[in-house]
């Protein structure tokens, strides 16, 4: 008698995608709402909407997902730290058997209250936003953030003890980018690590190419040796490092640089929707299934299904590419 097929347990690692890439890092939107509202990542139209999911669900999710590889979560937004119910989430998700490290993308704007008790909650590692250190030109992107909130939030981090600081900056020709070098040095002299990223097409702008920006920053003067690959490997994201004198320089560079064959994350839109890829559209109900009493194994081969979908790399760069994306505001960048 010829013995019946072993079936792999989904919840076993590894998780792979269609193309047979391995998945270890997740991205968890734990909110579409924020309190910017950038000109390249808001819609207009965008009201952001109730929060959908509990912190024991969000738990839940990445308790599967850990199960099954996962070991580094990042908590995104919209804006993460405008949930009352912060200190919380993070602290459920630190700690999940199996989750090494939990990091936050934020405008900063509450963390000057919330840096050191984030860090005491198992955060370990912080992505900061800051695109200009004018006043006026944060104005002419963010019309009802505050700016002096970002820099008292930025040196909150800088002296709270955290494993990693990264200051993104979103590149925009004519609004920005002659404040790169500054960026470095302001990001240095806290102990971050700045990284400009080429704006993809969420919102408005001119994005400016990442070459562009290494010559201009050469040309002030500043030392710049690659460093990329062994930085990118050990980091596993799709910046490309270069080191300066008083530290790494990063770039994301989704429009000239494609990062895609290394990708290894996978994202929880803030409705609970499993995004397999950034610029695709492959999902899974994740809330709902949990709401309608799904078990762990049942949404191991939700996440399993969509994952077999994912795409092998995003589509930013062909025409009108902007129009069929979801929207940066949900998934989380
Ligand atoms: N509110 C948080 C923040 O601003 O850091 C987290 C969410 S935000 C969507 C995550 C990251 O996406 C930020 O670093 C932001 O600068 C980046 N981002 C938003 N829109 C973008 C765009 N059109 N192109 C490139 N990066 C973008
Ligand atoms: Fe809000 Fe961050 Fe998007 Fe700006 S980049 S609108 S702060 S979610």
């Amino acid at each position: 008698m010829t013995p019946a097929p072993q079936t792999r347990d989904p919840l076993t690692p590894p998780l792979l995608d269609a193309q047979g890439r391995t998945m270890t890092y997740l991205r968890l939107s734990v909110t579409d709402r924020c309190n910017f509202r950038c000109t390249y990542c808001s819609p207009a139209s965008w009201g952001g909407k109730k929060d959908l999911l509990e912190p024991g669900e969000f738990e839940r999710i990445v308790s599967v997902f850990a199960r099954m590889g996962i070991r580094r979560v990042r908590l995104t937004g919209g804006e993460p730290l405008i949930r009352p119910d912060i200190l919380e989430v993070a602290g459920r998700i630190a700690a999940v058997s199996g989750v090494e490290r939990v990091a936050i993308t934020t405008n900063a704007s509450h963390l000057e209250r919330l840096a050191l008790p984030l860090r005491e909650a198992g955060v370990s590692q912080l992505n900061i936003s800051l695109d200009t250190l004018s006043e006026a030109t944060f104005r002419s992107i963010s019309k009802q953030g505050d700016f002096a909130s970002i820099l008292k939030g930025i040196d909150a981090a800088a002296g709270a003890g955290y494993a990693s600081l990264k200051l993104n900056v979103v590149v925009m020709r004519g609004v920005n980018d002659a404040e790169v070098p500054a960026l470095v040095s302001y990001a240095h002299a806290r102990g971050m690590t700045p990284r400009f990223i080429e704006l993809m097409p969420f919102g408005q702008g001119t994005p400016v190419p990442t070459a562009e920006l290494v010559e201009r920053l050469q040309a002030t003067g500043l030392e710049l040796a690659a460093e990329e690959e062994q930085q990118s490997a050990a980091t596993a994201g799709p910046a490309r490092y270069w080191r300066a004198p008083r530290g790494l320089v990063g770039f994301i560079s989704p429009l000239t640089q494609n990062f895609c064959g290394g990708c290894n994350r996978v994202r929880v839109a803030s409705n609970g929707d499993l995004r397999s890829c950034l610029g695709g559209r492959a999902q899974a109900p994740l809330h709902a299934l949990i709401r309608g009493g799904a078990t762990d194994t049942e949404l191991a081969l939700a996440i399993r299904g969509a994952l077999g979908e994912k795409p092998e790399g995003h589509r930013f760069t062909e025409p009108g590419a902007g129009a069929s994306l979801l929207s940066m505001m949900g998934i989380g960048g």
